[in-house]
């Protein structure tokens, strides 16, 4: 048994669909095939209920869009003796979806709880649309199997329910092939809709894999496989044939798009082996990510990005003992569920330094207020600032922290190319250097680094 992954990219169109009805219907053993919202469709799924609760009567004109692009690819592509049957799953929804965006606008409100609601139509779409694209295939609907649970304000995996309603779906499944929409849930005890966060359908994918002791999970996309870096930003990034499952999770955490980061963790937990391919180019191997180590001499792997980073200083009086200030700052974010990208090694007297995400910057500044008010009060605590014009870059690669010299070397490189670091750390898995670099000098930083340390030429 396999589990296949096809993302928006590759079932936006009906050239993409066609060329997953091939590949799966090439398969030769069972599958079950995850798949996202036709390409794009979840973005325009989100816009449109902004323009409706801000009141813009474009939302009416952007839902028939949605409407249309959803008939085209039925009419394009589901065989004409099951059209109906699919209309008559497909339109209801359609229906459903414009109500609610009527009723947001007449309210004026969109709640998380809400969008979270509309984005669902589009896996809900997507997943009856391929299985009746697909030779004796049978559809399931995500909501009743993938369960999530609250942690902060956000949903995680109820790993133990879900696995159980995994097995009791899927243990004695007939028919060779089962397609179910990826990203969407349900909460595990209101049962309301929930989702497993942008780019999710991965996870969903993997949380199966791994339940079923699948022999690979196939990641299915619009590249040949996982890249030294982001092929819209560095030209000459080039397709790596290899990966373990640590440099994977590390490329992937520091800004990946190719794999959203919790994917990783499910069947790496199970030795499975993850495989991206792609769906327009389906001959070529692609990229394997297993356990093993196959250095072959060449260390580092890739460089990438996460834009929108924020960093954050304490600065505090000499006074206090920074290693106590140090170890209450990472306590108070961790215990209420923010997470710190970087937390900075530029070490001084009187600095604590680390990076959040920008959407978390506002969060991480309250607790910190709350943990330090005595300090704040005493005037001991100088001033807590953040800087939200950051960005973060990483540069990946097994043991990269054993290289004699290569944090200076880096650090030189960037300097004599005009990048100033603000920030840096390397992780504990010894898998990753990062930097925090203004934002403005991103796309340099991972040039500089592309071309000194990974390019072609180099490896
Ligand atoms: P899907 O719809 O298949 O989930 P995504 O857009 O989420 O596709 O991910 C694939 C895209 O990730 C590629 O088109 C590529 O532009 C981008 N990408 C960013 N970084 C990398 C990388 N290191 N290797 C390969 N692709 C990358
Ligand atoms: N459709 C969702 C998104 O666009 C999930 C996914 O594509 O993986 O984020
Ligand atoms: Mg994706």
């Amino acid at each position: 048994m396999k589990v296949l992954k096809f993302g928006g990219t590759s079932v936006g169109t009906i050239e993409s669909l066609s060329h997953v009805k091939r590949i799966v219907e090439g398969l030769s053993e069972q599958a079950i095939v995850v798949v996202s919202a036709l390409g794009g469709i979840t973005d325009k799924l989100i816009y449109t209920g902004q323009l409706a609760c801000k009141g813009d009567q474009q939302f009416v004109e952007e839902s028939q869009l949605i409407v249309k692009r959803h008939h085209d690819v039925i009419n394009g592509i589901v065989p004409a003796n099951r059209q109906q049957e699919v209309l008559d799953i497909v339109n209801p929804l359609l229906d459903e979806l414009l109500t609610i965006y009527k009723g947001v606008s007449l309210i004026r409100e969109l709640s998380q709880r809400t969008l979270d609601v509309i984005v669902s139509y589009g896996e809900r779409m997507s997943s009856v649309i391929v299985s009746r694209i697909i030779d004796s295939a049978c559809h399931f609907d995500s909501r009743e199997i993938i369960k999530t649970e609250k942690w902060f304000n956000k949903n995680i995996a109820a790993t133990e329910l879900t696995n159980e309603l995994i097995h009791a779906t899927f243990d004695n499944m007939e028919s060779k092939v089962a397609v179910i929409g990826g990203f969407i849930s349900t909460d595990k005890d209101s049962g309301e809709i929930t989702n497993l966060g942008r780019g999710g359908s991965d996870y969903t994918a993997a949380i199966i894999a791994a339940a079923l002791d699948s022999n690979v999970l196939e990641i299915w996309t619009d590249v040949d496989g996982f890249m030294t870096a982001d092929p819209r930003i560095i030209k000459d990034a080039y397709v790596l044939s290899h990966l373990t499952f640590i440099e994977s999770m590390e490329l992937c955490n520091f800004g990946a798009k190719v794999i959203y980061p919790p994917t990783i963790y499910p069947v790496f937990h199970k030795n499975i082996p993850i495989r991206i391919r792609n769906t327009f180019n389906s001959e070529t191997e692609g990229t394997w990510i297993t356990d093993e180590h196959r250095n072959h001499g060449v260390l580092l792997k890739g460089v990438t990005s996460i834009a929108d980073t924020s960093l954050i200083r304490v600065k505090i009086e000499d006074t206090l003992d920074i290693n106590n200030i140090s170890s209450r700052v990472y306590n108070a974010l961790s215990k209420n569920g923010v997470s710190v990208i970087l937390s900075s090694q530029k070490h001084t007297e009187n600095e604590v330094a680390f990076a959040v995400r920008n959407n978390e910057e506002k969060r991480a500044i309250e607790l910190l207020n709350e943990e330090f008010i005595t300090e704040i009060n005493s005037m001991t605590l100088h001033s807590i600032t953040a800087n939200a014009e950051m960005s973060t870059v990483a540069i990946v690669g097994e043991s990269i922290t054993t290289i004699v010299g290569i944090e200076g070397r880096l650090l030189n490189t960037l300097g004599i190319n005009g990048v100033n670091v603000e920030a840096y750390a390397s992780g504990a898995s010894k898998t990753y250097l990062a930097f925090i670099v203004a934002s403005d000098k991103m796309k340099d930083a991972l040039h500089i680094i592309h071309d000194t340390f990974l390019s072609k030429k180099n490896a």
